[in-house]
This record gives C-alpha cells, structure tokens and sequence, in this order.
C-alpha cells in the first residue's frame, strides 16, 4: 500500500496539527490517543513514511527499527507500567481494523485489562 502523506499522523509528524506529546527522539514520536480506550492510551509512531509492520520492518533503516522499538519499550517504562503490565498493540491493514494508515504502536495501561479480541 502506498503512503498517503495526508494521513494524520503524517500531519503529526510534520506538527501541522497538535498532539498531547509525551516523548520524541530522532526515530520515534510518542502522545495520548486522542480517544483513550484505557486510562493510559499511548500511541509511538516512527519517523518515516511507513503503513504496516511489512512495510517497515522490510524497508526501514536498521537504527530506525530499533530505535523505534526502543522508544516503545522506553515510554511504556517511563509511564510506570513495566511492573503492573500493559499491552502494545499494532493493528495493521483491513482485517486488523487499522485506521490511520501509518505504522503505529498502541500502549495500553493503567487497569488489569480484558481479553485479547
Ligand atoms: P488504528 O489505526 O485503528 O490502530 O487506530 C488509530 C488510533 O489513532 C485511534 O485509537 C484513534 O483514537 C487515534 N487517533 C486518531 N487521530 C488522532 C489524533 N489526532 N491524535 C491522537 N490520536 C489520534
């Protein structure tokens, strides 16, 4: 699928349109949902013009996968999370529901949380 430099996360990214920002390094931004499905909803998305995990994890940079992936991992720990548990989540194309059509994690926190689907 091709990217839609359009997408809201892209304009994001960009900062054409504002986000509640909780963390940003070179390769990842990180901000609150804007439609909180736990008391702690976190989305981090990479920086780069990327839809899905194939996508990414075929074409993007070496430093920009893990570097990514280190921000998931140091956000959620910055949020008090690592001891109680949370949950990340990517939904990707059609069938996995996804939304904004830009690679991103979801973290979930805050509760003891449901089932999976
Ligand atoms: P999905 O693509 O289905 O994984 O979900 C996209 C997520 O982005 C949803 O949880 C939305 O609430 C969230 N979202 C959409 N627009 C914004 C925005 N401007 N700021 C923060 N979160 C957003």
């Amino acid at each position: 699928m091709a990217y839609d430099k359009d997408n809201i996360f892209a304009k994001i990214l960009r900062g054409e349109i504002p986000c509640n920002k909780i963390y940003e390094d070179e390769f990842a931004l990180a901000f609150h949902d804007i439609n909180p499905q736990a008391p702690i909803h976190v989305l981090v998305i990479p920086k780069g013009e990327y839809v899905s995990m194939s996508d990414f994890t075929a074409d993007a940079p070496d430093e920009l996968i893990v570097g990514f992936f280190r921000a998931v991992g140091l956000v959620a720990k910055q949020l008090g999370l690592d001891e109680p548990g949370y949950r990340t989540l990517a939904n990707i194309g059609e069938h996995g529901r996804q939304e904004v059509p830009h690679l991103h994690m979801h973290i979930f926190g805050g509760k003891k949380l449901g089932s999976m689907i």
